[in-house]
């Protein structure tokens, strides 16, 4: 041991990287964290927090104007962009300094630098310096993937961008159809910018399930934000300070601002991972095991650069369990399954488990239950809106194994229905629960009619 500087040298001050670096430290080991940009990483800085701020702000307009139905008279709202980004700016400042703070509590050396693996045991920093290490942990996450190059790209700006533009665009061209480029068509919409989602495949939210899909792009447009399915963005000229883009099926679309939403690639470049056969599988990611080992064996990864569940409380759980596992002598595999996730589009989705497709594929008897509602709150607004629950049951077994919840506050719920779901609720659990009364929520207790039930054949 005397041989390194260090027992633990992280890469990356992310989700996942300050929570490793923080609980190994809290067992004793001597702990390194280098950082290229600034410490918190994607979701405290550009990503989840500054994005969920945005989400507040952009729902006040329908606020607004569902006041009036309530016997409010609101004047003429004005929103002021740069007070916004501002404020935001304050808040990932105090929350990037909470982060350090505990860093320094921990005893954990903070270096703003890059750093690259030499060998297994060397990390070499910006300066050049080299630290010896007995343990490395890659958590360097992921970046956005502006797609293949096409004439223009230049003018495209990602997620990382958006939160620093100096005017609210009053047109966006947003491509993609994740959860990324609608949560921002969402932003944008309700700010008051007109927005177009251009996505190539047949609608928005691929890997979610269908009825979700439907139901959320019925209600993005109903918002006033045009869907456009099935078409990608061939070209973007620039025309003074307008951007004109020309998408797949020759159509153009005049807009102020164009951005890519268009998914994330790990970050593995100039790591020096390739000259230390570090194995990458095929999604690009870093390959690891369940404790997180990369294929040498002091090597670990953990987070968006192994590109297995690309979710801030997933990376810090792998944080977490890979310094349980090294330094705090309980192996703790991560358990990938039932990860409850949300969108925060407007209105909201919330969802656990399969979708009512993978299912059918998976088992052999499944009971469908859903319903679509107005919510309470659209009755005197007159806004034209409608929540959709789903929850699929294992026939055999009556658990359920999916819920899935487009409306208010859909991400709030989506978490508590995960810890029913994490421990192996039934149909017949949810059906005793008394409902709470009026509340959205209550329709997850009170389904009793399926909507379809599917029986597979012993042979299949
Ligand atoms: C717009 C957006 C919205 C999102 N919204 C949500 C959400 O609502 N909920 C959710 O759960 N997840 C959300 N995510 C995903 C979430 O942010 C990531 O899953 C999470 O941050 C991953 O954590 P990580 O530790 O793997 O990597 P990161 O948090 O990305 O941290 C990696 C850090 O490593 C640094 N780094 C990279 N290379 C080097 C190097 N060679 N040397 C030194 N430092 C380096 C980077 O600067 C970065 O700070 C969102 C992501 C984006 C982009």
């Amino acid at each position: 041991m005397a041989d390194h500087d260090v027992d633990l040298f992280v890469i990356g001050a992310g989700s996942g990287g300050v929570r490793a670096a923080r609980v190994a430290a809290s067992y004793g080991a001597r702990v390194m964290i280098a950082e290229e940009y600034r410490v918190g990483g994607t979701c405290v800085i550009r990503g989840c927090v500054p994005k969920k701020l945005l989400v507040y702000a952009s729902r006040f307009s329908e606020e607004f104007e569902d006041a009036a139905g309530y016997g409010w008279s609101v004047g003429e709202p004005v929103f002021h962009w740069p007070a916004l980004i501002a404020n935001k700016d304050r808040e990932i400042a105090r929350l990037e300094s909470a982060y350090i703070s505990t860093l320094e509590r921990f005893n954990v050396t903070l270096v703003k630098s890059r750093a690259a693996l030499e060998d297994a045991h060397t990390v070499r920093l910006g300066t050049g310096a080299r630290v010896r290490a007995e343990t490395i942990l890659i958590s360097t996450g992921a970046w956005p993937h502006l797609g293949p190059e096409i004439s223009g790209l230049e003018h495209v700006i990602s997620s990382n961008e958006a939160f620093h533009l100096a005017d609210l665009p009053n047109r966006i061209l947003i491509q993609g159809g994740g959860y990324i480029a609608v949560e921002f068509a969402c932003i944008f919409a309700g700010l008051g910018s007109q927005v177009t989602l251009v996505y190539r495949g047949e609608n928005i939210l691929r890997g979610f399930d269908d009825d979700v899909r439907e139901h959320l792009r019925n209600e993005m447009r109903g918002r006033g934000i045009t869907v456009t399915c099935g078409h990608t963005v061939a070209a973007i000229e620039k025309s003074g300070d307008e951007l004109i883009t020309r998408l797949s099926d020759n159509s153009a679309i005049t807009a102020d601002k164009v951005m890519f939403a268009t998914g994330r690639r790990p970050n593995v470049k100039g790591l020096g991972i390739e000259g230390l056969n570090i194995k990458l599988h095929e999604h690009g990611g870093i390959d690891v095991d369940e404790y997180s080992r990369t294929s040498v064996s002091n090597v670990y990864a953990v987070g968006d650069v192994t590109n297995r569940v690309n979710l801030t409380p997933v990376a810090i759980r792998e944080g977490h369990a890979f310094a349980d596992t090294i330094y705090g002598g309980t192996p703790t595999p991560v358990d990938h399954s039932n990860v409850p996730t949300a969108v925060f589009s407007e209105p909201e989705v919330g969802v656990i488990g399969l979708t009512e497709s993978q299912a059918r594929d998976r088992l052999h008897k499944v009971d469908v239950y859903k319903t679509t509602y107005r919510p309470m709150k659209a009755t005197l607004s007159g806004r034209n809106t409608r929540s959709f629950m789903k929850i699929l049951v294992d026939g055999i077994t009556n658990r359920i194994v999916g819920c899935h919840i487009v409306g208010p506050d859909a991400a709030e719920l989506i978490q508590v229905v995960g810890i029913a779901v994490k421990m192996g609720a039934t149909k017949a659990d949810f059906d005793a629960t008394m409902a709470v009364h009026p509340t959205a929520a209550e329709e997850l207790v009170t389904m009793r009619e399926k909507a379809m039930s599917y029986d597979r054949p012993a042979a299949e």
